[in-house]
């Protein structure tokens, strides 16, 4: 555990995110971390010292790539202290000092500010000590994105939240209720959610929102029966709008559930193995096995589906060797969309509480990963990171070329708004083109959503029209 001895609270605040990149055990961290910066005549210093060892940086505030004081401020610092830590422990972090969850939207802030791509992922790499393996990563998925990217302040993405599942994975932090035949509330669920979804729609229509794409996400959606499931996707039907269902797990997966899919207009669905190793998913609390995942794949593709499957990197006791026969089995399927996540010990999770000791070759499934992707012919086509991430590495979305999904893009881009339905959605709206943004959360617990319903939507309405 360190101290951390900065000159205010919001600069701490940042520094410490950098210190969580490199000593994710708290336990084996140096014990005293300082920083204090000063202005002297257009030049910010900045001195660092840990345990005693003292760095001094300096830099002339008018070559910044943002002209505004504060950004520099907050970004010079930190950068001060990932060079110093760098240059002590002798080690990199794929992303520098870039701590933030969307690198992709930095590179589009930049390019707004006049930047070309090249000069916008160069200046990745020269003010924030990105790798050059990440600016690459970064340079293509800004261009599988031209073509597919929307913004404006009156579009938006229509959010369905199905907060159930049938099982708990050790890594899951979402609020979800476990879906056993004893639970009382997912009848009542659907029938409130489908009268949020119709009056949100309405809203919409009538303040001149116009809806991009439809996503009906978990949980597991498919965790309701069929029934349940065909009247929530008869009510968030849009017509000639992308529309996608996250199937998720195998085990909840059924003909009858993916023919209500098809008819409903559903045009995307995930079907998610995460590991097709059989010791994993037992590890992990995932209910199915791998060849439960190979069946319900091919019965999803009696469907014209676009189908997306989710990969996990960093998966507790896999080893690289591992990693590669889930490579190489998901994309032997030739799924259009294949998404490569970095295990993350989030708050919340069954993980977090458990010692379960970081797995020390997730770079290398990542790395391992991108090099498959591309000898597959898939290309990266957007990219985010989250909190407590192994390795301080990324999640990346691959996809055949022409198969990108618009609802992953500009949610990730947050370049437009978000109408969002069910207990614990939360709907954004988008100013300025990203530059302004608010947002408004369902109540997350069922039963409060539930009881609560009337009071509520009238404010959600407001907050969107
Ligand atoms: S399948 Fe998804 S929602 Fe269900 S427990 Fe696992 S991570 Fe959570």
């Amino acid at each position: 555990m360190y101290k951390l001895i900065a000159e205010n609270s919001k600069i701490a605040y940042e520094l410490e995110q950098v210190i969580r990149a490199f000593y994710p055990d708290e336990n084996n961290t140096p014990n005293l971390i300082e920083q204090k910066s000063f202005v002297d005549n257009g030049v910010m210093q900045v001195n660092i010292a840990i345990d005693g060892d003292e760095f001094t940086y300096r830099q002339n505030m008018d070559g910044s790539i943002s002209a505004d004081e504060k950004r520099f401020y907050n970004r010079f610092n930190k950068l001060c202290l990932y060079k110093a830590i760098e240059k002590r422990e002798g080690r990199s972090l794929p992303w520098g000092s870039l701590t933030g969850i969307r690198p992709t939207k930095l590179a589009y802030e930049l390019m707004d500010d006049g930047k070309t791509i090249d000069e916008a992922v160069k200046a990745l790499q020269s003010v924030y000590c990105v790798s050059a393996e990440k600016a690459e990563l970064i340079k293509s998925i800004l261009k599988a994105q031209n073509g597919f990217i929307r913004k404006g302040d009156s579009l938006f993405n229509l959010y369905v939240h199905i907060p159930f599942c049938v099982s708990k994975c050790s890594y899951c932090s979402f609020v979800t209720d476990i879906l056993t035949p004893k639970y009382k509330y997912a009848e009542s669920y659907v029938d409130v959610l489908v009268e949020e979804i119709a009056q949100t729609k309405q809203c919409l229509k009538e303040s001149g929102g116009e809806i991009v794409s439809v996503y009906i996400g978990g949980g597991t959606p498919t965790a309701l029966n069929a029934n349940q499931l065909k009247r929530v996707l008869n009510a968030a039907y849009c017509k000639n709008v992308e529309y996608t269902c996250e199937a998720g797990r195998p085990d909840t997966i059924t003909s009858e559930k993916l023919a209500v899919m098809a008819d409903c207009g559903v045009g995307r669905i995930c079907v998610n193995p995460q590991s097709l190793c059989d010791e994993t998913l037992v590890r992990i609390g995932r209910n199915h096995n791998s060849r439960d995942f190979f069946e319900a794949f091919k019965k999803a593709r009696e469907y014209p589906f676009i189908i997306n499957t989710d990969l996990i990197a960093g998966l507790e006791g896999e080893r690289i060797k591992d990693f590669i026969v889930t490579l190489d089995g998901v994309t032997g399927l030739r799924p259009e969309n294949i998404t490569v996540h970095t295990l993350s010990r989030k708050n919340g999770s069954a993980l977090s509480q458990t010692e379960y000791k970081d797995n020390d070759e997730a770079e290398k499934m990542v790395n391992a990963a991108s090099v498959k992707m591309r000898e597959s012919g898939y290309i990266p086509y957007y990219t985010y990171r989250q909190k407590r991430m192994l390795g301080n590495l990324e999640n990346t979305g691959y996809c055949l070329d022409g198969t990108q999904c618009i609802n992953n893009i500009t949610t990730m881009e947050e370049c437009i708004g978000v109408a969002a339905c069910g207990a614990g959605a939360i709907s954004k709206r988008i100013y300025g083109m990203g530059d302004k943004i608010e947002r408004l959360a369902n109540l997350r617990d069922v039963k409060l959503y539930l009881e609560q319903f009337e009071q509520r939507l009238n404010k959600k309405l407001i907050f969107l029209s």
